[in-house]
């Protein structure tokens, strides 16, 4: 298939009319320009992995989920639906509107249990409206219109929309350099124990997240750098921790348990997090260790400015703010995983670790049926 098919199979190249108008144009010229910039630094990620660009579009779709496709040129094509911009852009303004006010804490137990959350009506175009049809664009711009005033918020929106956006294209481009659709066809064919394989694929998501969290450092880096605007890093940085925590709690509307996760190809949100924040250090302090001493408690901060606001967004859920939640608020979304007890600590911490003792065990079998394995630009994990 070529570019221009696989564009229209995902849902067509987007004109202006067809911006929705919850979306201003101007944050999505902004959205689009990201991704541009995007497959144009593409370059260094894949030198030596794979003989040609990745072309990276956004693509009329309301759904939320972000995929890869190989071309009949050996290229790829990474899709980005607008309806994930227009998620992130709601969130983000539902979640901005609390920056530095009081918090009346909730208590999120996650660790425990299999409850499904529901959603508050009138969230379902954040929360629980993941097809692509023409009847997710009414109730986003429903949404939109119940929001006040966040103009003066969309130059900060605009940031956190392309952090996200570099987080999710990270990961895309680690299923093409890592190839993954390869190491998938060959583990499946050599192995015929189902729960291995299927704990290989849910790995291969992880090896994703690492090639994603290291593309993410290097194109802060690189951002800072060229526009020799060094002296805003702390403030890039609360982004970064900022933007990730919005974009996984997107990701995180129904489920919010550990075991629930277990059984998911992807992650528990805070193990993801704190595979984010282990390989951004690593590269740091590998290559920029003063920008490590900067870039770690503010990304820190971002996290948890982020986590405060979605524990102030449950609130306003409670109290019937985002429609009727009967009588026990507890059992909606956005109470999210990313709201951390300091007092599971050593919970998350285990969780974590048996995560990585499982990525270790990919990492050997990868290798094996890859040969030599793929060489990054990026030094992570440490062997
Ligand atoms: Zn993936």
């Amino acid at each position: 298939m070529n570019l221009n098919d696989a564009v229209e199979l995902a849902g067509g190249d987007i004109l202006v009319a067809d911006v929705p108008p919850c979306l201003p144009l101007d944050t999505f010229e902004s959205a689009r320009g990201s991704l541009e910039f995007l497959e144009g630094i593409s370059g260094p990620l894949h030198e030596g992995l794979t003989s040609r660009p990745t072309h990276i579009r956004v693509v009329q779709s309301s759904s939320i989920v972000c995929s890869t496709r190989r071309l009949s040129d050996e290229s790829h094509l990474v899709v980005v639906p607008l309806g994930l911009i227009v998620r992130l852009r709601l969130l983000a303004g539902l979640m901005l509107r609390h920056w530095q006010q009081q918090h009346i804490y909730l208590y999120a137990e996650h660790a425990v249990g299999r409850t499904k959350k529901k959603c508050p009506p009138l969230l379902v175009s954040l929360f629980d409206h993941y097809r692509n049809d023409e009847s997710y664009w009414p109730l986003a711009s429903d949404l939109e219109a119940r929001i006040p005033d966040i103009a003066y918020l969309e130059s900060d929106i605009k940031e956190l929309i392309h952090l996200a956006l570099v987080n999710v294209v990270g990961h895309e481009l680690g299923h093409v350099v890592r190839k993954h659709a390869n190491a998938r066809r060959l583990f499946r064919a050599g192995c015929g124990d189902t729960a291995r394989v299927a704990m290989f694929e849910r790995m291969l998501e992880y090896d994703a997240d690492v090639v994603s969290a290291s593309w993410s450092i290097f194109t802060l880096e690189l951002q800072l750098q060229v526009a020799n605007q060094v002296d805003r890093l702390p403030l890039a940085s609360l982004r970064m921790g900022y933007a990730l925590t919005l974009l996984y709690a997107l990701y995180d509307a129904t489920v919010r348990n550990y075991e629930a996760y277990a059984e998911s190809r992807y992650m528990h949100p805070l193990v993801r997090r704190h595979l984010f924040v282990e390989v951004t250090h690593a590269n740091l302090r590998e290559g920029n260790i003063e920008w490590w001493r900067v870039y770690a408690p503010n990304e820190l901060r971002g996290w948890v400015e982020a986590a405060l606001a979605l524990n102030d967004l449950a609130f306003e859920c409670g109290a019937g703010k985002w429609g009727d939640v009967g009588t026990d608020p507890r059992d909606y979304i956005p109470l999210s995983a990313l709201h951390y007890n300091t007092s599971e600590v050593a919970v998350h911490q285990s969780h974590f670790d048996a995560e990585f003792a499982r990525y270790s065990t990919f990492l050997d079998d990868y290798e094996k049926i890859m040969g030599e394995e793929p060489r990054l630009r990026f030094n992570w994990p440490p062997v």
